[in-house]
């Protein structure tokens, strides 16, 4: 603890900053010892298609999940991810945590295949952990292991991550790509150079970012800006997701700007995975259907 020990002493060390420092090494312990007693849970959002697809698949049906970590607290509420994750990432804990978070997916979406659905479950990649090295062998080596349909499982990156190293970035998602797996471009149009990362890296779906969506029903440049997006990824092949839709008139527009598919409140909270099999679909039900039904084939 730094002291005042005579004049021209200057306190970089306040008590204000002691203590938030002493709460973040709380934090980081308990955050340890939840992550050994495997106390940390997975819940999971519906993503809802927008339009009917080819498929069959009508709008208003389950697309897939994201799935969205949860620190469950002695008070009966959590922690948010968005409080936690960047401390897992700087105690070194993410690669941990984020291999747990990838089984404990594999293992929802090993249970509900054995029950007849092929529910597809995206995970978050925090941009720490995307720079691990081997990292993406890893990930592929578990879902293997695990015995997991290639299908079920998809991922979620931001644009943060991406700017530090194109070529890296680029070799990393192409050999998910080749692998199979589904990717999902998270947050998107909050970053930098995003039209820079949509041209050379492998992609399949956009997720337009709430911030976007949130005045969509009132502000003419967020509807200018959305509606912008989804005709970009359209004509780049890609799937749109609009994150955070919380009431009708926002999907509205949406669907009428033809957005695939919608995340938010209104169609559903991230809930536990006994809740969210409640959106499991009976037609729902092989890995090629929903290869296909992914890219709205
Ligand atoms: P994200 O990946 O963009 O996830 C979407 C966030 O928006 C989630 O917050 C979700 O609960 C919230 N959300 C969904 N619909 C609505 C809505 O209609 N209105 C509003 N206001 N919010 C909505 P959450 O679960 O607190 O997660 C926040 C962020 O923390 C995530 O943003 C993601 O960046 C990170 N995160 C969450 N789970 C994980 C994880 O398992 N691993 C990693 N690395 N990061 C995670
Ligand atoms: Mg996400
Ligand atoms: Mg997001
Ligand atoms: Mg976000």
């Amino acid at each position: 603890r730094a002291k005042a020990n005579g004049k021209n002493c200057f306190h970089f060390f306040t008590p204000a900053l002691e203590r938030i420092a002493l709460q973040r090494m709380s934090l980081e312990t308990n955050l340890r010892s939840a992550l050994e007693k495997n106390q940390l849970e997975l819940f999971y959002q519906p993503k809802v298609c927008l339009r009917d697809l080819p498929d069959g698949m009508e709008t208003g049906h389950l697309h897939s999940f994201e799935a969205l970590l949860r620190w469950p607290q002695a008070n009966g509420g959590f922690i948010s991810p968005e409080s936690f994750i960047h401390i897992a990432e700087d105690a070194g804990m993410i690669g941990r945590i984020g291999y747990w978070i990838l089984q404990q997916a594999c293992l929802q979406a090993k249970d509900w295949y054995d029950q007849g659905y092929s529910a597809n479950i995206s995970i978050n990649i925090s941009p720490r952990q995307f720079l691990i090295p081997n990292f993406h062998y890893e990930i592929i080596q578990i879902i293997r292991d695990m015995n997991v349909p290639v299908e079920l499982i998809s991922i979620e990156i931001t644009e943060s991550l991406l700017m530090q190293d194109l070529s890296h970035a680029r070799a990393v998602l192409e050999y998910f790509r080749e692998n199979g797996i589904f990717i999902y471009l998270d947050d998107f149009g909050t970053g930098f150079s995003s039209l820079n990362y949509l041209k050379n890296l492998p992609v399949d779906a956009i997720k337009i970012d709430r911030t976007f969506v949130k005045d969509l029903s009132s502000s003419s440049a967020d509807q200018a800006i959305a509606a912008s997006i989804i005709t970009l990824g359209k004509n780049l092949d890609m799937l749109i997701v609009a994150e955070g839709i919380e009431n009708a008139e926002q999907a509205d527009f949406l669907i009428r700007n033809g957005c695939d598919l919608a995340q938010g409140y209104y169609y559903g909270h991230p809930v536990s995975a006994e809740q969210a099999s409640l959106y499991l679909h009976p037609a729902d039900r092989t890995c090629e259907r929903l290869a296909k039904r992914q890219r709205c084939l």
